[in-house]
């Protein structure tokens, strides 16, 4: 029974090893080499804490003020406006119905459940120990009222078991010293891990694949081949390759894919980008966030990453780079004096859906084919869980009911 993963992010290739582990042969399809698009530069923060869907009142509420600040976390590229809005009222009425909260509240606490164990597991099986670090993560505030901001989801993450420490701005910069003396709170997550290099995990994976048998085709899918409620072959490079079933992990681009499949995923770009520093006067080893700008700072293996920011925008078009300039004059905000030289800048466009929860699950018309998509901000995070969700439905097995909620046949 071969399967075919299309996508080689970040969460097609952790799918395609957690469906090898079943026994099964496994062809990974993607027109790029592993990990080069959105999972190649992200800040690296398995972020377990995410509780919360973005899609929620508190963010809705502060849309038109982070609009209207050119250098606040989210822009949007105005002549996109035409193309953005239907997923935008979408998300209006995800973020403002307290049952569409619920149901992201319920299912990133079953999906993070899972991700807690499975990085932990695929960390031992692909042998990804020296990529991880198990240092806890810290959200500093620069003030009083933006620590009390995230009091709503404080007690969710309480009421989850999550552990934090409530730190006041001096116990902050003692845990990453450099800190800006204007810092006034932080949460530490002790429990927080992350990657010093998020390529290297997929490439990792990749080669683990391919040494257990796996195969990685170079090729572009442009359909499938389907007879009744079966897909028999998918269509790349002008030929049909015979599967018995599929899993769709393409990213942002899946919505081209399900087309073909009778089926809607209204993923936008959320553009993103990353600076990465010379690591000049860098003294603390684990991600710290700015909560109210939206950004991680990363110490990586090759400098300082400082990541984040949300454009959003019609797909294929150029980099506004100036929001990279951004995140530097952020990090000097937040940390005077820490990084040097730039040595490298990236965009990358995250799959987001507009009730911001991922695709995980059965397509809708076809018993075959399996999705994984619309990871948006912690793709990283649930890549080996949706992996391992997805060989268990292979399997014959059902998913945990919360996950109903990202049924991808959700939107027609
Ligand atoms: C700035 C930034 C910071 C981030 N920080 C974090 C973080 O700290 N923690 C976290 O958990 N997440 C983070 N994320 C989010 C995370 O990076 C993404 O959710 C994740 O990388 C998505 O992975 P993916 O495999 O779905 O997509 P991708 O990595 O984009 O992979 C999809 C693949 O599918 C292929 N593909 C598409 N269409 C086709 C086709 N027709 N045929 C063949 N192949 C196809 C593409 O070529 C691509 O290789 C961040 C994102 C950004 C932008």
């Amino acid at each position: 029974m071969t399967v075919a993963v299309i996508g080689a992010g970040v969460v097609g290739m952790a799918t395609a090893r957690a469906i090898q582990r079943g026994g099964r042969p496994v062809i990974v399809l993607d027109d790029v080499d592993p990990g080069r698009k959105t999972s190649f530069g992200n800040a690296g923060f398995i972020a377990i804490d995410h509780v919360l869907p973005l899609a929620r009142p508190s963010v809705l509420k502060r849309v038109p003020s982070m609009l209207l600040d050119r250098n606040g976390p989210l822009t949007l590229h105005t002549p996109s406006l035409f193309w953005l809005i239907p997923w935008m009222l979408r998300f209006g009425r995800a973020a403002s119905s307290t049952q569409e909260v619920a149901k992201g509240v319920d299912s990133f606490g079953a999906l993070m459940a899972e991700a807690n164990i499975a990085w932990k597991a695929e960390i031992q099986a692909s042998g990804l120990g020296e990529l991880f670090k198990s240092k806890g993560a810290l959200y500093v505030y620069e003030t009083l009222a933006g620590f009390e901001g995230g009091a709503q989801e404080r007690s969710l993450q309480a009421a989850k078991g999550t552990a934090m420490e409530i730190l006041d701005g001096d116990q902050a910069r003692e845990l990453a010293p450099g800190l800006s003396p204007h810092i006034v709170k932080g949460v530490y997550y002790p429990h927080g891990m992350h990657t010093v290099s998020p390529y290297h995990v997929v490439t990792t994976l990749a080669e683990r694949f391919v040494a257990e048998g796996g195969r990685i085709e170079k090729t572009n899918v442009e359909g499938f081949d389907v007879a009744g409620d079966r897909v028999t072959a998918v269509r790349a490079g002008g030929r049909s390759i015979p599967v018995d079933a599929v899993a769709i992990c393409a990213g942002r681009a899946s919505g081209d894919l399900t087309r073909y499949l009778g089926f809607k995923a209204p993923l936008v770009a959320e553009r993103g980008y990353h600076v990465m520093l010379e690591p000049d006067n860098v003294r603390f080893d684990l991600p710290v966030s700015p909560a109210e700008r939206g950004f991680f700072i990363t110490p990586m293996r090759e400098g300082l990453r400082v990541a984040g920011t949300v454009e959003l925008g019609a797909p294929n078009r150029p980099e506004s780079w100036h929001r990279a300039d951004l995140l530097k004059k952020h990090l000097e905000a937040i940390f005077p004096g820490v990084g040097g030289a730039e040595t490298s800048r990236w965009m990358g466009e995250r799959p987001s859906l507009p009730d911001f929860r991922p695709a995980i699950g059965r397509a809708p018309r076809h018993v075959n084919v399996y999705c994984g998509y619309g990871h948006q901000h912690v793709g990283l995070t649930l890549a080996t869980a949706t992996g391992r969700l997805l060989a268990r439905l292979l399997d014959g097995e059902s998913l945990p009911p919360a996950l109903a909620h990202c049924d991808p046949g959700r939107f027609g």
